[in-house]
């Protein structure tokens, strides 16, 4: 019988050394061993599938990254850093000067920034496309358009994309389509299996799930890989030993944390819809979010995340986070801790307001990582700070 992947990813691990050990040891070493000048020869050939250098693999960040394969059934991939490089790196090796790179305007800050900034610096050309409207994307794609990214659902609004409607765009224009699955997290979804090449993460978030380690991956065909493997070996944004460990034994837990993370969410989100303070709730397994139907047939259940828009506006927003007593005031998000944030004081206070409003950042917008507190004792410190 075929294991199923939660089994197969539990039970993948570093061959057990001579000490026996159950638990997977960490391999702090920057070089690795030859027996004799034929086996390096060999090895530097790439005749043989040996360790030489931690910046090109290590046995911690190996496992760390078939870990994440079975979950994104994917065939191949490469740990970085952080997710920041894991995304860099996927436009750097696959994309040159004169290629164009479609992608959706409500993406990560500083995916922005990269695609805006640094891309341009390259050659590389960049149309936004809107979320809530990837029938007018067909008509953006020009002669050298490469590649597509997106997130779904997307941070922070929580916009829903049709996965398989993308993938039919990027098989008849023959892109490479890329996507950012760290809020849906790969047990709720897998894009790879709707037609997406590479999945790009942060493992910062979900995947560590304790706000510990910063760390990255991206997953997908096994000869896209070997590019950005071959980028990545040469320039060096490798993730380290201790945080593939620590993230390895993470993900064998990610599964049971996001049922309750995502249980937890659905209900708080459940319980705040119609709350006399705010215009709207939303969280993609709500049957009132406007893309709840492609939510159901893309993503297992709604992730952790749900955000929700003050009636006050601005100076609303900034009261309810300092009446706040349990949720957490930080920039992360994906921790057993819930969270909160203001998006329109805090990241995105130096965008004009039209620049917030066109990525779906209205003055009140709270966006709220539930975490595994009880879920009375969330909605509580929420509703608390609404009504005070
Ligand atoms: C945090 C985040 C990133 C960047 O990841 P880091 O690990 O902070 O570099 C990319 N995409 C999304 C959706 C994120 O939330």
């Amino acid at each position: 019988m075929e294991l199923h992947p939660v089994t197969q990813l539990i039970r993948t691990q570093i061959e057990q050394t001579g000490e026996k050990e159950h638990s997977s040891p960490l391999f702090l070493t920057s070089s690795f061993c030859f027996d004799n000048a034929e086996s390096m020869r060999a090895t530097f050939a790439d005749e043989t599938d040996e360790n030489i250098y931690s910046r090109f693999s290590n046995p911690n960040v190996d496992e760390f990254v078939q870990r994440i394969c079975i979950l994104e059934q994917a065939e191949d991939g490469f740990a970085t850093a952080s997710g920041m490089s894991a995304v860099f790196a996927s436009f750097m090796a696959l994309l040159k000067s004169g290629d164009h790179l479609l992608i959706c305007r409500s993406v990560f800050g500083s995916t922005h920034t990269v695609v805006a900034k640094y891309l341009p610096k390259y050659g590389i050309e960049y149309t936004y496309v809107e979320a809530d409207r990837i029938e007018s994307w067909e008509a953006e794609i020009k002669s050298n358009t490469k590649m597509i990214y997106l997130e779904t659902p997307t941070n922070p609004g929580l916009d829903i994309i049709d996965l398989e409607a993308v993938s039919k765009l990027k098989e008849k224009y023959n892109l490479i389509l890329n996507v950012d699955n760290c809020f849906a997290t790969p047990v709720s979804q897998k894009p790879i299996c709707l037609g997406a090449d590479l999945v790009v993460h942060s493992a910062t978030k979900w995947i560590d799930g304790q706000g510990r380690v910063l760390g990255g991956v991206v997953v997908g065909k096994k000869e896209l890989i070997n590019e950005i493997y071959l980028f990545c070996r040469a320039t060096g944004p490798s993730l380290s030993p201790f945080n593939a460990w620590l993230l390895s034994r993470s993900l064998e837990t990610l599964d049971v944390r996001m049922e309750r993370h995502a249980a937890n969410a659905l209900f708080i989100a459940s319980e705040l819809e119609g709350h006399k303070e705010l215009a709207w709730v939303k969280y993609p397994f709500l049957p009132s979010h406007p893309q709840y139907e492609i939510a159901r047939k893309q993503m297992r259940d709604g992730g952790g995340i749900l955000c929700f828009e003050l009636k006050g506006g601005l100076e609303k927003g900034r009261q309810f986070l300092n009446r706040l007593r349990l949720l957490s005031l930080t920039a992360n998000l994906g921790d057993t801790r819930s969270i909160a944030s203001h998006p329109a004081s805090t990241t995105h206070a130096k965008l004009t307001e039209e620049e917030r409003a066109a990525v779906g950042i209205t003055p009140g917008l709270i966006r709220i990582s539930i975490g595994l507190e009880h879920r009375d004792d969330i909605l509580f410190d929420i509703t608390q700070a609404l009504d005070n």
